[in-house]
């Protein structure tokens, strides 16, 4: 394979051209994304340095302030990388640190030489300093943020600014431990077309973990219900598929529908704002009672559904009587007052033989009815098995409050 250094700086230029503007589009087009312009500064950066090392002879080292100004871009490259993962993960970004780090590797050098060593350790000053900050932007691509989830293109950043501090480190070695020639164009086109696949690796990468944190982005707000931030109807459905994903037949879970009594009038006295209030202070309420591992979802306007999975009718009851306490217990505060709430709740077993999701709400649903008719504010069940239409007075029972749901309902 024969790649001539001038290809090869042609090769440089051009692909980082092609970067920097990418980025610039990206970045106008995608307000607020400050961490696209770190990024582009980084590009920037390393294409001026590039540019500068262009004008030398491959045999020969760059004069000393040539030298300086080549490794002041390139560490702020580094840097604005490191600065621009931070910025993307949200964290603050101490420019004071930044500053320090990109202006130390072009300070060493000429102290380093003043010293009188000579200027293979004044490069392996530079490369050590280079090293640190680029092993500093990997760690700072693995590193473990509270809620913050992982994007699996953050390995690929890892890796490459890993490789990056490996090569760094490798220079030194070659540099204090060899007596090659530091210039060479051997040497010179080694790190060009290191330089050359890294870069793809790590300008991919910066687009990769941006399209993929936009795309999870984009799904949570289509399966979210905006005010509450419950799962919405299609939310659930995911939820559902990917929890009992692999399994025969369909799980066995308790399903309870809650539904808000007397809403309306709720929102005609205390206007929509007061039922939004009373809606987002439920979701909470329902929060606190429902264990994590629970799917909750705002089924309809002021009407919830959840899914226990595994949960024992017994269970299923208890839970849902610790919700309706919940919310008659304790008045809602809206900002005209406390007001008193109340719930109903209708609940079923679904059974993994012979049951569907659709057909257990249609039984939770007609149980739900049951309670609304039976006076609100309690907990009514249906039996696993019967259809919505075959609910009879004898089938529907109260779980954990026998007079709650009595026979008067179906009369
Ligand atoms: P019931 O006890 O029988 O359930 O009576 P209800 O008044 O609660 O039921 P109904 O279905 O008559 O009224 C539900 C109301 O919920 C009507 C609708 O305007 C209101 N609603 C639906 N979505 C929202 C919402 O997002 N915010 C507010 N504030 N109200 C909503
Ligand atoms: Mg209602
Ligand atoms: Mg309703």
């Amino acid at each position: 394979m024969l790649l001539d250094l001038a290809t090869l700086h042609f090769a440089s230029a051009a692909s980082r051209c092609a970067y920097v503007i990418v980025f610039l589009v990206m970045a106008l087009s995608q307000r607020g994304q400050t961490f696209l312009w770190h990024w582009m500064g980084a590009m920037g950066a390393s294409m001026a340095g590039s540019f500068m090392m262009m004008g030398v002879p491959p045999e020969t080292l760059p004069s000393v302030p040539v030298t300086m100004v080549v490794y002041w871009l390139y560490s702020a490259s580094l840097v604005l990388s490191w600065t621009g993962f931070r910025s993307f993960f949200g964290q603050p970004v101490n420019v004071g640190l930044g500053v320090f780090l990109a202006a130390l590797p072009g300070i060493l050098y000429p102290v380093v030489l003043a010293t009188g060593l000579s200027s293979r350790f004044a490069l392996a000053a530079v490369f050590a300093c280079c090293s640190v900050v680029a092993a500093l932007t990997s760690y700072e691509t693995l590193r473990r943020m509270p809620g913050v989830a992982r994007l699996w293109s953050q390995y690929i950043e890892a890796v490459a600014f890993g490789a990056y501090a490996l090569i760094l480190l490798l220079s030194i070695g070659m540099l204090l431990g060899t007596d090659r020639p530091i210039a060479s164009a051997e040497s010179a086109r080694a790190s060009l077309i290191l330089d050359q696949v890294a870069g793809v690796f790590v300008y991919f990468g910066y687009i990769a973990m941006t399209a993929e944190r936009a795309s999870r982005r984009l799904v949570r707000i289509a399966e979210t219900d905006p005010l509450t931030e419950l799962y919405n109807r299609r939310g659930l459905a995911e939820a559902l598929r990917q929890r009992f994903a692999g399994r025969d037949g369909h799980p066995s879970a308790g399903l309870l529908i809650a539904d808000l009594d007397h809403f309306k009038s709720i929102n005609d006295a205390h206007g929509h704002e007061g039922g939004d209030r009373v809606l987002t202070a439920f979701a909470k309420r329902m929060r606190n009672v429902l264990r994590g591992t629970d799917l909750v979802a705002r089924w309809g306007g002021e009407e919830f559904l959840v899914v226990l999975p595994g949960a024992t009718q017994r269970e299923l009851a208890a839970v849902a009587e610790r919700l309706r306490a919940s919310v008659a217990d304790e008045p809602f505060s809206l900002r005209t007052g406390a007001l008193a709430v109340t719930v109903s709740i209708g609940t079923t077993t679904m059974d993994p033989n012979d049951d569907d999701f659709e057909r257990a709400v249609h039984r939770a649903d007609a149980a739900l009815y049951a309670a609304k008719s039976g006076g609100r504010d309690r907990v009514c069940s249906a039996p696993t098995g019967a259809l919505p239409d075959g609910v009879q007075k004898n089938e529907v029972q109260v779980d954990g409050v026998p007079a709650r749901c009595d026979d008067a309902v179906f009369a």
